[in-house]
Order: C-alpha cells, then structure tokens, then sequence
C-alpha cells in the first residue's frame, strides 16, 4: 500500500454528511477520498467480480460482507499513491475496524482521527428522501439507519478507547460543519497538509 501519513475515518449514520465533507476534505487539504460505497458502485457499474457480488446488498441496503468490503479495499489500496486519507464509510463493522487496525500497523501507520458526525434520525432521513439514491427509499433508508444504530454505531467506543475520536455535531449548513471539522480539529493538534 502506499504510504499516507494521515489516515482519518469519517464515521456516522447515513445522512450525516460525510461524503459531503469528505469531498471538501479532499479538496481543502488535498486527502485522497475513499468512500467504500464509491467503490461498490463503481464496481457494479464496472460489473467486475466484487461488483457482482456486492450489487444485490447495495440494493436493500444490507451491509456487504466483511471479506468482500477488505478484499476490495486492500485491492484499492495497493494500487494507491502515498498521500493522505480520507476514509467515509469505512469501517463499518467491529471486524472491519480490527482489520483495519492491523493492516495499518502492518505498514506502520497508525489513525489519526476518527471525526464522528452525528445527525439524529429524522435529519438523517430527511436528507436522505432529498437525496434519492436507489438506495435511498423510505423502507431502505430507514434499514440503513438501523444497521448503523446496530453494527456501526459500536464502534464509537472502540474508538473512544483508543482517544481518537472527535465528535462533530452534523446539524448545520455544509460549510458549518466543516469549520468545526477543521477547529476541532485544530485543537487536538491535528495539521493539515496542503
Ligand atoms: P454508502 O455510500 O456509504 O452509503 O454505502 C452504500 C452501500 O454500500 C451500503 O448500504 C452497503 O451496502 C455498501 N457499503 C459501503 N461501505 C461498506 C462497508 N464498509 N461495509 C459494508 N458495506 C458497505
């Protein structure tokens, strides 16, 4: 894999906004973005191997399986530059998150910051009805929603103990919530490279 030296996790429900500031991320302090569901539906489009495998989970909003979500990550990964990264949307699992955890400390990294946007649920599917993915149905939204509550939500803990995580309140205009991002940030002694 290539060699970042910044490593960030954005973490939260769907509709939280982070592929929204993970953009901005990746434009303001030059991280590459990697979203994992980019990466699937990509993949779909593409009708490559992972993609059909990953295709019908995508659809009903289920999570795509642990092996399937690393093998394509550490796939991408490998072909990657060294530069800093963004991560939206992974880890999503305990499984995921040890993972990752080793594959880091295996090439010597360690996470920088886990920036928890938090949305409550109505914000959240609200943003999601205007933003009309497939996947974005009331009935699939609303899973989604749930699986984070059940299986990611956890892993605010996991990383609490780790003193990573910074919590981020997601209710505000985009550029709001990017300021906090960055003071927030900032006081944790965080340094963006530009
Ligand atoms: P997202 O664009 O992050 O909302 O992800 C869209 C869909 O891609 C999810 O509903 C899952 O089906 C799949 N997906 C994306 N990231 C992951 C992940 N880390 N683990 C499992 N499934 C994922």
């Amino acid at each position: 894999m290539a060699d970042p030296s910044t490593v960030l996790v954005l973490l939260g429900p769907p509709g939280a906004g982070k592929g929204t500031q993970g953009a901005r991320l990746s434009e303001s302090a030059n991280m590459r973005h990697i979203s994992t569901g980019d990466l699937f539906r990509s993949a779909v489009e593409a009708n490559t191997q992972a993609g059909l495998r990953a295709e019908s989970y995508l659809r009903s909003g289920q999570l795509v399986p642990d092996e399937v979500v690393l093998h394509v990550l550490e796939e991408y990964l490998v072909k990657t530059e060294a530069c800093d990264i963004c991560f939206d949307g992974f880890p999503r699992t305990r499984r995921q998150a040890e993972r990752f955890d080793e594959l880091l400390e295996r090439i010597g990294l360690c996470l920088s910051m886990v920036l928890y946007i938090s949305v409550p649920d109505d914000v959240a599917l609200n943003r999601l009805a205007s933003r009309g993915r497939d996947d974005d149905s009331r009935d699939t939204a609303r899973y989604r929603l749930g699986l984070y509550h059940s299986v990611t939500e956890p892993l605010i803990d996991y990383y609490e103990e780790t003193e990573v995580l910074v919590r981020i309140d997601g209710v505000a205009e985009e550029h709001v919530v990017f300021d906090r991002i960055t003071s927030l940030a900032s006081e944790k002694g965080f340094r963006w490279t530009r």
